[in-house]
């Protein structure tokens, strides 16, 4: 099964104490989205100790400037990135803890120790002389955890041209190889009357009621629902219009002036997400048209939709290395969530795989992740640089 002399010499230069050190230090400096600029600094710093050229680039973010690093061949070839944010969601910190295989703390799973296992498939590379042809190029920055970013640092990096030939995002995500998932992007209306606040039995016959445009809006949305239904990718699932919150009034007997709702939409792969705004603008001004009501609405993206090329030589260097580490390939399935992989896919067109350890209790204070499975990530990683940096080593 085995055919590739490579993992062996990989494995001698994987450093399991660097690794599970690099995980922990990255843990140990607090990092709520928005503020990852310590983390930042100490991964830099972490960096530049072990000799990799490495700068610094804001993305419009000027307290957290993104890490990066880039480790060079010297020879002509590809470029494999890995890219990881050092933000994690806004919940008390925990520190560091080992507990067997287990490493725990904020941001073990998601995805400080993703992050770790990427740096150490470069130094391993770096010490083995593996990477003959070609570059690997690290970015780690913040503002990748919604509500408080939406991964607006990275698409300005993109924007910048800071993007390699394909791309390796080790989140904890390990089960299969997620090929195709949905576009997201919440939507928020707030109807509104004009004039005050009254009691029901002085209510202005002229005046519209924002519960009943807001039961309209419940019905035109349901309908819409129905129409995307036709809408499936056999992978990603089918497109969809989702009310999450109805909300208006005080008391029983006041007539009320607001109303609000807030929901998702997604839609699938190859769809403009122009062209769902446009559909969704359409429908809540023919709903203020034709209810007499206000109406505000903003419509947000989280991430554009998202497909993997299955003949990319990314997948087939991923694959091939997989194979050498595990014995057999990653089975293929849907990629259940957004993530900054959608984001290199959509903005630059590179193939984007999202791959990284065993782990759990993501967005939770009861963060961990497995450290042997964090080596297997490693390895992975610093295999699939070798295989896809180096066009003839895929031959
Ligand atoms: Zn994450």
């Amino acid at each position: 099964m085995n055919r590739d002399p490579l993992p062996g010499r990989l494995r001698s230069a994987l450093n399991r104490d660097r690794l599970v050190q690099t995980a922990k230090e990255l843990i140990a400096v607090p990092s709520p989205t928005g503020q990852a600029g310590a983390v930042l600094d100490r991964a830099a710093e972490m960096l530049e100790n072990a000799g990799f050229a490495v700068r610094r680039a804001a993305g419009g973010h000027e307290s957290a400037p993104a890490v990066v690093a880039r480790f060079d061949s010297g020879e002509p070839g590809r470029v494999i990135q890995f890219d990881g944010h050092l933000d994690t969601v806004h919940l008390p910190f925990c520190p560091p803890r080992l507990e067997g295989d287990w490493l725990r703390g904020s941001g073990a799973s998601d995805m400080k120790s993703g992050v770790a296992a990427s740096i150490e498939a470069v130094r391993m590379l770096q010490e083995s002389g593996l990477l003959k042809r070609g570059a690997v190029l690290l970015t780690l920055h913040d503002l990748h955890e919604a509500p408080w970013g939406r991964g607006e640092q990275l698409d300005r990096l993109i924007g910048e041209g800071i993007v390699g030939d394909g791309v390796l995002l080790p989140e904890p995500f390990c089960d299969h190889l997620p090929v195709a998932g949905r576009g997201a992007a919440t939507w928020k209306v707030i109807l509104r009357r004009s004039g005050p606040p009254v009691h029901e039995v002085h209510r202005p016959a002229d005046q519209p009621s924002v519960i009943a445009a807001g039961a309209e809006l419940v019905r035109l949305l349901q309908d819409l629902d129905k129409r995307l239904q036709q809408q499936v990718d056999p992978i990603a699932g089918r497109a969809s219009v989702f009310i999450g919150q109805f909300h208006s009034g005080e008391i029983y007997n006041q007539f009320p002036q607001e109303a609000m709702l807030e929901g998702t939409r997604r839609w699938l792969p190859g769809a403009s997400r122009e062209a769902v705004e446009a559909e969704m603008r359409t429908l809540f001004d023919n709903l203020a048209r034709d209810c007499g009501v206000e109406v505000d609405w903003e419509f947000r993206l989280i991430r554009d939709a998202f497909r993997l090329d299955l003949d990319s030589p990314l997948v087939t260097a991923f694959q091939r290395a997989y194979s050498a580490v595990v014995g057999q390939p990653l089975p293929t399935g849907p990629k259940p969530f957004v993530d900054d992989g959608n984001s290199f896919s959509a903005l630059a067109g590179v193939a984007a795989i999202t791959h990284g350890p065993r782990a759990g209790g993501q967005h939770t204070v009861d963060e961990w992740v497995s450290l042997d499975d964090l080596e297997r990530v490693a390895l992975v990683y610093a295999l699939t640089a070798a295989l896809f940096c180096d066009p003839a080593a895929q031959a």
